[in-house]
């Protein structure tokens, strides 16, 4: 459904009278027009800091010197002996960030190695670094920020610098949204350094345009490291809910990475389906995922065609909202079946046989799941419970040397927020940090992340991709 406001901001007209008025504009948000690039960062500036004592910046400087960026330091910062070390030890060019103009840009992405942060004080390197910086980030920027997974540490210090990176990122993604700029977290476990890349190559280019304000734990994963671009070439991946708007977006991301895409909807789509299956080149199954031999069909039809399923994402959902003292049990028991039981179900065949080794599971959330909404208890019930049960099934999965993890979309343009009120519609829309919806696109990048065996460190997480939604909990 077409965004009015936005399109009106972007008018010669609206421009001159949202300026008038102070009226918001939202940002046209670049996003991906290709498929993973080996050197997405080829000869952009990315300025690199770190606190004291951070230990992820060797990976930092191998990742982005193989994602082809520019590496700049900043000359007076407190972290810049350590990054000078290991630049010198890996025989790495640092040139340092120019200084500008007031107005002029600067890099392109700043990346900050917060891994040393133990005390209070130590994060004064943040202040010193984004406060000159963050001015001179262009348009379209990113920040990202590195501190370590402090779960299980003893050290109450770290666990509370740990934590302060959150609130810092969350806060920092609410003042440059507004120029389209994001600004995400990565909590690295110890010895997961060689899983960084791929995290870097989703979270600094276009292919994470509408992700803001996230944590994204990253862990040691199964498997050795491998590359993003070309990681998905010839997989086998099926997708549910695949004839129109998200998953028909992530079937087509899916295509673009050189997966062979199996697309499932419900036979009273099988029209719509053929069409967008046809499409793409992928074969299309008509199937109600609360079937009971649901599970059996894909297994074995899959098996049959293409010898076994290496991704499956579920996709499929509805919405029956009512408030709770009207709602009818039928509206419970189908949500709750077609977006829970039947995931739970079409997974516990699936690992009994089907999926080949290394499988990848994605799974739809929402942020009704995280923040509630009157009127759909039934909803927010069972997109909470995907975030429950994807946390539960990460070490069964990881055993089989696989991952599931699970995508909470926000407000996103579909034939789903097309049916809502206009209220909460442009309340969806406007009230988050880029101040627009987002595409259905956006969510196929997350999920087709996910998907890749290159992401094999993230297991058991759930991202919000919400343009920083404020609908709070
Ligand atoms: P959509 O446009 O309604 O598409 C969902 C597809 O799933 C439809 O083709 C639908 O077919 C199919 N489906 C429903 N029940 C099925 C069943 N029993 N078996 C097989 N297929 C079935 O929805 P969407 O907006 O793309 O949403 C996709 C997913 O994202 C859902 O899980 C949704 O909860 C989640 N999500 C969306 C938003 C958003 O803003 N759009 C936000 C948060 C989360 P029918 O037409 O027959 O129902």
């Amino acid at each position: 459904m077409t965004d009015r406001y936005f399109e009106f901001t972007h008018s010669p007209i609206g421009k001159s009278v949202s300026n008038l008025l102070g009226l918001p504009q939202p940002p046209k948000l670049a996003r991906a027009t290709e498929a993973w690039a080996p050197a997405p960062l080829q000869g952009q500036g990315v300025l690199l800091a770190a606190s004291p004592n951070a230990t992820a910046v060797a990976a930092l400087l191998k990742a982005l010197t193989a994602m082809g960026a520019a590496i700049r330091v900043a000359p007076q910062h407190v972290g810049l002996p350590v990054i000078k070390t290991a630049a010198q030890d890996a025989k790495i060019t640092l040139s340092s960030e120019p200084v500008r103009d007031a107005g002029e840009p600067g890099s392109r992405a700043i990346v900050f190695d917060a891994t040393g942060a133990r005390r209070p004080e130590d994060l004064r390197a943040l202040y010193d670094l984004f406060h000159p910086q963050v001015a001179a980030l262009p348009a379209q920027g990113r920040v990202l920020v590195i501190g370590r997974v402090a779960h299980g540490e003893t050290d109450v210090g770290a666990r509370t610098c740990a934590a302060a990176l959150q609130g810092f990122v969350k806060s920092l993604a609410k003042e440059v949204g507004k120029k389209g700029s994001t600004v995400n977290h990565i909590e690295l476990e110890n010895g997961a350094e060689a899983r960084l890349e791929a995290a870097l190559r989703f979270l600094l280019t276009p292919h994470a345009a509408f992700v803001t304000g996230q944590t994204l734990r990253v862990g040691k994963g199964q498997g050795s490291a491998v590359s993003l671009p070309g990681s998905l070439q010839g997989k086998v991946a099926v997708v549910t809910g695949a004839a129109r708007g998200i998953g028909a977006a992530i079937a087509e991301v899916l295509v673009r990475e050189g997966a062979q895409v199996v697309g499932i909807d419900h036979p009273s789509q099988e029209g719509a389906l053929g069409e967008t299956l046809s499409r793409l080149g992928g074969y299309g199954m008509a199937l109600d995922v609360t079937a009971a031999n649901a599970g059996e069909r894909i297994a074995t039809e899959v098996a049959e065609k293409f010898g076994g399923i290496d991704v499956i994402v579920h996709n499929a959902g509805v919405t029956r909202d009512k408030m709770m003292r009207n709602m009818p049990p039928h509206f419970w028991d189908l949500v709750l079946d077609i977006n829970l039981g039947s995931i739970l179900r079409i997974n516990e065949r699936l690992l009994k046989g089907g999926l080949n080794g290394g499988a990848r599971v994605v799974c739809i959330s929402s942020i009704g799941g995280i923040a509630g909404n009157a009127g759909q208890t039934n909803y927010g019930a069972t997109k909470a419970g995907i975030i429950g049960y994807v946390s539960a099934l990460a070490p069964a999965m990881a055993n089989a040397g696989g991952a599931i993890n699970a995508v909470a979309p926000g407000y996103i343009e579909t034939q789903m927020t097309a049916a809502m009120p206009v209220g909460p519609r442009e309340v969806g829309r406007r009230l988050s940090s880029l101040s627009q919806g987002g595409l259905p696109q956006d969510i196929a990048e997350a999920v087709v992340f996910f998907a890749s065996p290159a992401a094999a460190g993230i297991n058991g997480s759930t991202l919000r991709v919400c343009g920083q939604n404020f609908v709070g909990a």
